[in-house]
């Protein structure tokens, strides 16, 4: 394993896809991703800041805790502020005052996930009625990658169909020939400066639909690529079975995307399987829930135990809320409906994850990933056990 790292530290990013892998252990891989506002050091957790913002939490915080990439929303700053607007203003970047790499999602989750406002799915689009006034709109691959293309995003994803878990075969199947036909499309469109563009594989938990689409995919050519389509309401067992087969699939030398999983946990699972890169809500999430994500497992800070305890919310963390703030203080603030409490868990949720995913990463690196992730799993199941 030493001679395999020595021999691919210090490769140099492909030109077209700007992937280095610089180390593996396993199936899992250490790798940096350059993008036009910098380089991200993978294993990457990406905070969600779905509104052009990580919900309470300032951009020079979150470069603080170790954030290095955020996602943007397509269809949510399509409708409010609009892209357009956005574009007006200097882009994304400038609009957020984040100077760091920015991944957009393509619209497509949002679209397919808000089933009940789905009006008709047809070769060309998506038709829907926005969630914001009700009013009928249109998404199409090509409207996705201008959206994306005025947020000037550091990485934009294809506009996919995501069906969720438990669909008839017939449905995963036109998902997927759906999903290739509007990527095909959405390549051929203008980009934003310097912008890459990530295919999305669908398929669901399918071996078939799953490994069609893959190809398909990578057989169109992306930048990096995305699976789309698990974590959708599958199992947690079948979910990490088909990333398991289904990662090493997609091309060693792109950077690979799982959509949509960020509890400590999931997190560890598809790393050791070969993911890259990740998102989720659930830190920001869970501290509007008014709970912390420590190493004691997840505390609920409106329970009454922690009226008069003076211990941060987690020993080993050196987040802006541990550094000063006891359990007790939080607790009062989540209790009163301050908004500092809000900010405080979320900064500490997120330092979690991100600090749980540089772990892995610098693991990888020395060949122990493995010894990582039981330890961890270990310290948070003794931590379920208790609780
Ligand atoms: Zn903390």
């Amino acid at each position: 394993m030493l001679i395999q790292v020595l021999f691919i530290r210090g490769r140099v990013p492909d030109p077209v896809s700007g992937f280095a892998v610089t180390a593996t252990d396993g199936a899992a891989r250490a790798g940096t991703l350059r993008t036009a506002h910098g380089e991200i050091r993978t294993p990457a957790f990406m905070p969600v800041g779905t509104k052009g913002t990580v919900k309470s939490v300032d951009p020079d915080e979150l470069r603080g805790i170790g954030t290095q990439v955020l996602l943007g929303n397509t269809y949510h700053l399509h409708f409010r502020p609009g892209d357009d607007l956005i574009a007006e203003l200097g882009g994304l970047h400038s609009f957020m005052g984040w100077d760091g790499p920015i991944l957009t999602d393509s619209g497509g989750f949002q679209v397919f996930s808000l089933r009940d406002t789905l009006a008709a799915v047809d070769d060309e689009g998506v038709t829907f009625r926005s969630v914001y006034d009700g009013a009928e709109a249109r998404f199409t691959p090509e409207l996705s990658a201008r959206i994306q293309s005025n947020l000037g995003s550091d990485i934009a994803m294809c506009f996919d169909v995501c069906p969720p878990a438990g669909v008839p075969r017939a449905e995963l199947e036109e998902a997927v020939r759906l999903t290739r036909l509007w990527a095909e499309r959405q390549r051929a469109e203008p980009r934003g400066e310097g912008q890459l563009l990530f295919g999305i594989a669908q398929g669901g938990a399918d071996p078939e639909l799953r490994r069609r689409s893959i190809e398909e995919i990578v057989g169109l050519g992306f930048d990096g690529y995305a699976l789309g389509g698990l974590a959708v309401g599958e199992s947690r067992d079948e979910m990490f079975e088909a990333t398991a087969w289904a990662a090493p699939l997609l091309p060693q030398t792109h950077a690979r995307y799982f959509m949509g999983i960020g509890d400590p946990e999931g997190i560890l699972e598809v790393i050791e399987r070969g993911i890259d890169m990740f998102d989720c809500v659930l830190p920001t999430r869970t501290a509007r829930t008014g709970s912390a994500l420590t190493w004691e497992g997840r505390l609920n800070l409106r329970n009454a135990r922690f009226a008069r305890d003076p211990r941060p919310l987690d020993e080993d963390c050196a987040c802006p809320a541990c550094a000063r703030f006891s359990r007790a203080y939080i607790r009062h603030l989540i209790n009163q409906q301050e908004l500092l409490g809000l900010r405080l868990l979320s900064l500490h949720n997120l330092r979690f994850v991100l600090e749980l995913t540089a772990g892995a990463r610098a693991a990888i690196e020395r060949g122990e990933l493995a010894g990582y992730k039981a330890n961890a799993l270990d310290r948070l199941a003794a931590a379920a056990l208790e609780a």
